[in-house]
């Protein structure tokens, strides 16, 4: 996905390579098209995955347009609040960087310094008010701010602004805007209260979420096994042999993987089951409500099937495979540890995965614990590219021959059945 995608227009689009923006974050994906088709939107990702940017490029955008139909005088046609000085600064910076070639202007009002220099740049006319509550209320009773023109109100950091405090502040400013205007919520976090409170200020607004990347890392109890590829599945058996395991969530690269790994656990008389996009809805409903009902003890999935589960309680994931992107990474394991439990999250390197894992650690920004006590360490070098190919060949090659065989044995069955 590229911002070009999300019909972001040029002045803006030019603005962001400046930034060196090459593509947008998912809550950016996600929430600018909503924006832009002018929803209220109620937004929650974690710090610093570029919330700013999503709410900032689609009212650019709105004003920009609306500018070219109409060029008044300017006015407060959009207001940002926010908890703190210093996210208000960096917002109103991200205004002036993103919206460099569109000509709407911004400034920054908030507590604690003198208001002159304040007064002096909303007295020259500006688009784009950013805000600290306490000062933009005294300001308003100043008679220097009127928001009867706001068209786009966002609240930033809505989480925050109530742990401090702010809520009488907000009812005040939100009574003083227009009832017709597009509202905008972002927060960190999405606790009860501030549901409440979008309840009250947005209309029919659409939820858009992304999950935390990262952070989760920090709490789950990490280990790493370097292994031969042929020695996988013997390592995943040695593993299991800890019984503190009791319920383990297995994450596989390939459906194909996952139905194998459950093969071979069978044989061993440990209970498990696959969960991936072939299996029917209604098996996949069953081995995952027998999972939590800790009547099996694996349960093998794919990422895509894995999305949105949520185990109450689940403390070990296993990665059999290595993930290619490091955020999967993160999205795995975050699956355990939930809601303050403690998780651990063990994953299984073969020599091919070794970049992956450098990748995952640069990311996650910590070194993940190596095992030791590993009856399969892992000796095989990673391959060359001209041995890739080579494996590739031979994949290939041994597929054609499962499928042939698997024929020649069920015309044989046929053949064997018609002669009774
Ligand atoms: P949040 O509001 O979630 O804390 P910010 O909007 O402050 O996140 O952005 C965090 C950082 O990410 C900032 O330094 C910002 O410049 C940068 N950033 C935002 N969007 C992108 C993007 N699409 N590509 C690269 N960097 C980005
Ligand atoms: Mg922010």
């Amino acid at each position: 996905m590229q911002f070009e995608d999300l019909k972001i227009i040029e002045p803006v689009l030019r603005a962001l390579k400046r930034q060196k923006y090459t593509k947008p974050t998912s809550i950016q994906e996600k929430a600018i098209p909503l924006i832009l088709e002018r929803k209220d939107v109620l937004g929650s990702a974690q710090t610093g995955t570029g919330k700013t940017a999503a709410f900032a490029i689609p009212i650019l955008q709105h004003l920009y347009l609306d500018r070219q139909q109409n060029n008044s005088p300017r006015k407060v046609n959009a207001l940002v609040i926010t908890p703190t000085r210093e996210l208000a600064i960096q917002i109103a910076d991200s205004f002036t960087a993103y919206g460099k070639f569109t000509g709407i202007k911004n400034t920054v009002v908030f507590g604690g310094v003198n208001q002159n220099a304040q007064t002096t740049a909303l007295g020259k006319g500006v688009d784009v008010l950013v805000a600290t509550p306490g000062r933009l209320l005294d300001l308003i009773e100043q008679g220097f701010i009127r928001l009867n023109d706001v068209e786009y109100f966002v609240l930033d950091e809505a989480d925050r602004m109530l742990d401090m405090g702010f809520i009488h502040d907000i009812r005040k400013i939100i009574a003083q805007l227009p009832a017709k205007r597009q509202s905008l919520f972002f927060s960190a976090t999405m606790p009860k209260n501030i549901v409440e409170l979008s309840k009250k200020i947005l209309i029919n607004p659409v939820k858009v979420e992304v999950s935390p990347v990262s952070s989760t890392a920090e709490t789950i109890q990490q280990y790493l096994y370097y292994t031969n590829r042929t020695n996988k599945k013997d390592l995943l058996l040695h593993i299991l042999k800890d019984h503190n395991i009791d319920q383990m969530l297995l994450f596989s690269r390939t459906k194909h993987g996952a139905d194998r790994i459950v093969h071979t656990l069978k044989r061993k008389k440990i209970k498990s089951a696959a969960i991936h996009g072939d299996k029917a809805q209604n098996s996949r409903q069953q081995a995952l409500a027998q999972f939590k009902a800790r009547e099996i003890r694996v349960l093998a999935a794919t990422d895509i099937a894995a999305r949105g589960i949520d185990i109450d309680k689940l403390k070990y994931v296993i990665n059999y495979d290595i993930p290619n992107t490091a955020e999967t990474y993160v999205h795995r394991i975050g699956r355990s540890g939930r809601a303050g439990e403690d998780g651990i999250a063990i994953s299984i390197c073969e020599p091919e995965e070794n970049g992956y894992v450098k990748a995952i650690e640069k990311l996650i920004n910590q070194r993940i614990e190596r095992v030791s006590d590993n009856p399969f360490p892992q000796t095989d070098k990673p391959m060359n590219e001209a041995e890739k190919k080579e494996w590739d060949k031979e994949k290939q090659r041994r597929k054609q021959e499962f499928f042939a065989n698997r024929k020649q044995k069920a015309g044989s069955a046929r053949a064997h059945r018609h002669s009774h």
